[in-house]
């Protein structure tokens, strides 16, 4: 559990353009955020600096009491799920979700029981043996989240997740994925979320709280009913 905090956070592409101008942003211990705007507000680019997956040219970024500005992806309490699921094709679902924890040298009885949990948790047990390709989108989308739960990071990080489900699908993985939220909170493993989206209806439905964003700066940062009342 950690919370994730950005003061005066600023990127500027190497071609010199900047892209995020300075934000700050509280997001608190366990709390599910959602960052929501049009397409180039930098919703992505805010992500990936808290991944580390991209350079932050100015600020400082701090999960939980550190500061994390210039520490590699795999140091900083993380888990990221993709829109792309980024699933491994030669290998079983099972395989899929313990790679991670077998390469951190889990041991193999905890790798079973950590996977079976998520499995359950997402119902998707029967699922374990196919390989990738055997997969529905939202079986895959729901693996890679499962991948990402067995880790248990501190902070899990989506980037548009949904996007490429159907509409019935996106429906109830926004649910899925909230409760599981609440679940884990309830089960004592809380987790920060940040969660990116251009979908407006995903966001008031999933956000405990909604970051707005706009050309690289924050509009507003709420609960989902107060931004209702101030369009
Ligand atoms: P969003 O995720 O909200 O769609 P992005 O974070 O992808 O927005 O992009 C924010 C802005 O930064 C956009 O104007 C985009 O064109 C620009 N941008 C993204 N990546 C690069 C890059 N590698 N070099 C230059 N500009 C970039
Ligand atoms: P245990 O020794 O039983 O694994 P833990 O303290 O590790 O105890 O976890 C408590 C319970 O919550 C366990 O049933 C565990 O499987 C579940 N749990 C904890 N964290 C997660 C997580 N991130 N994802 C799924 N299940 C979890």
């Amino acid at each position: 559990m950690a919370n994730v905090s950005l003061r005066e956070i600023r990127k500027v592409y190497p071609n010199g353009f900047e892209a995020v101008h300075g934000i700050d942003l509280d997001v608190r211990d366990g709390e599910f955020m959602v960052f929501v705007g049009p397409s180039g507000c930098a919703k992505s680019t805010i992500l990936r600096m808290v991944a580390g997956l991209e350079q932050i040219s100015d600020g400082e970024l701090k999960i939980g009491s550190a500061t994390v500005n210039k520490l590699p992806p795999k140091q900083r309490g993380i888990g990221m799920v993709f829109q792309n699921y980024a699933l491994y094709p030669h290998m079983k679902v099972y395989d899929n979700m313990a790679l991670g924890l077998k390469i951190a040298h889990v041991p193999k009885a905890e790798i079973k029981q950590r996977v079976m949990h998520a499995a359950e948790l997402l119902e998707m047990v029967n699922l374990l043996d196919r390989y990738p390709k055997q997969l529905s989108g939202g079986q895959a989308q729901r693996v890679a989240v499962g991948r990402c739960i067995v880790k248990r990071p501190e902070v899990f990080l989506f980037d548009e997740p949904l996007s490429n489900l159907d509409a019935k699908l996106r429906a109830s993985m926004r649910v899925r994925l909230t409760e599981l939220h609440r679940e884990l909170r309830n089960a004592g493993q809380p987790s920060t979320a940040i969660y990116v989206t251009h979908d407006q209806v995903e966001a008031m439905t999933m956000g405990e709280r909604i970051c707005v964003l706009k050309e690289g700066t924050i509009q507003q940062v709420d609960v989902p009913t107060r931004l209702y009342e101030r369009p």
